[in-house]
């Protein structure tokens, strides 16, 4: 977890890779779908373009598909999921239905003004329809909304690992190595 453009896409990856498991990005998902022009792509456009966030019931059937294919059956690792209390519910229900469990949430921080820059440099590379100025400060808003709080409800269950999420790639990826080596694995 983590407000856009805190590097989660980038460090899931490699987490994922780490430990034999796929990086299962809801945000890149929506976006494969946009650009193959899929129903679900159509609809959840109109959310991503306004930097609001798709229903719960259409993200949340997504990752339960996702999660059901062969590929993460001996784990995954989420990434932009879950964001809404709603998502923490139905998660709970997919995870134990699967019979896995949540080993962690990584929570990356970072501050708000380092965050607007990242954002405004990647929108410059990539092109992303969602990068634009006005998009990217109500993605933060929705963030801090509907987001932020479920950090708590994983703290209280003693889940959370949280790392300084500034600095270069690597030096980011190390400290999360470091903090998730104190993790058990189920
Ligand atoms: P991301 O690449 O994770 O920043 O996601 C890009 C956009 O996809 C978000 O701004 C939302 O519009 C949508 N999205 C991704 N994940 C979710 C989610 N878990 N719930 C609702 N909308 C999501």
């Amino acid at each position: 977890m983590g407000p856009p453009g805190a590097g989660k896409g980038t460090q899931a990856k490699a987490v994922a890779e780490h430990f034999g498991v796929p990086a299962i990005s809801t945000g890149d998902i929506f976006r494969a779908n946009v650009n193959g022009g899929t129903p679900l792509g159509v609809e959840a456009k109109r959310y991503m373009d306004a930097g609001e966030y798709v229903p719960d019931e259409v993200t949340n059937n997504m990752v339960r598909s996702r999660i059901a294919e062969p590929d993460a059956g001996n784990g995954f690792l989420l990434d932009g999921y879950p964001r809404t209390l709603a998502q923490v519910t139905e998660l709970d229900a997919m995870v134990e239905a699967t019979g896995h469990q949540l080993d962690a949430v990584l929570v990356l921080t970072v501050d708000q003004d380092a965050v607007v820059g990242r954002l405004l440099k990647r929108a410059e590379i990539e092109g992303r329809a969602d990068d634009t100025e006005d998009v990217i400060r109500r993605r933060l808003e929705v963030y801090a909304e509907e987001t932020e709080p479920l950090i708590e409800v994983y703290a209280a269950r003693g889940l959370v690992v949280s790392v300084d999420g500034l600095g270069e790639i690597d030096e980011v990826q190390k400290r999360i190595f470091g903090a998730l080596d104190s993790v058990p694995q189920s």
